[in-house]
């Protein structure tokens, strides 16, 4: 299905902030406050995706950025493009990776400070999960981080800027 990629972030970041307002009710134990800042950009940029899978994958990224966050947390959501591909980055401001365990994430059942994480709960399959269906659909995901500082995941996708051609070809 072809999306405009900025869009679709932006949608499914919406039904985040929704998650926080419908918690604000419920039992502190239950909910966790966290800010979500957006820096998207306003072009279109159309890619062709899974969107169920797809949103699987930012899903699990953006429930693991709230997850492994301490209650008050900023998580900046950014979408860049560059040349062929789309870079989306979401970073927070958790607890980290330690540098060891950052190349194992992305295995199945892998869980990195096993007795904090199953605290959380968790499968540990979230981010093999995501690995597959980025790998799908020709793209790449990553992370990045300083332990007790925060975390950074990367998806890149691939993207065919559209050419100025196809532009005149509408009018
Ligand atoms: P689930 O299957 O429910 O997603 P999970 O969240 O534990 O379980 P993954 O999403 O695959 O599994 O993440 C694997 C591990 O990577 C986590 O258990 C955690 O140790 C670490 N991790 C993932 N995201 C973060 C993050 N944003 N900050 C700190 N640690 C993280
Ligand atoms: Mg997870």
């Amino acid at each position: 299905e072809w999306v405009n990629f900025t869009d679709f972030v932006s949608h499914l970041l919406n039904r985040f902030d929704m998650i926080v307002e419908h918690d604000q009710g419920e039992a502190q134990s239950e909910s966790k406050q966290y800010v979500i800042k957006r820096d998207l950009g306003n072009q279109a940029l159309w890619i062709e995706i899974d969107t169920d899978q797809m949103m699987r994958v930012i899903d699990n990224i953006m429930n693991n950025a709230i997850k492994y966050s301490p209650d008050g947390g900023t998580i900046t959501v950014r979408l860049q493009q560059r040349q062929n591909q789309v870079l989306l980055s979401i970073a927070d401001q958790g607890l980290g990776i330690p540098r060891k365990d950052l190349s194992k994430i992305f295995d199945r059942f892998y869980r990195a400070d096993k007795a904090r994480s199953r605290a959380q709960g968790g499968t540990g399959l979230g981010l093999a999960i995501a690995k597959e269906i980025v790998n799908a659909h020709g793209g790449k995901i990553w992370a990045d981080s300083r332990e007790g500082h925060g975390s950074t995941f990367y998806i890149s996708l691939p993207y065919e800027p559209m050419e100025e051609e196809d532009e005149w070809d509408e009018v």
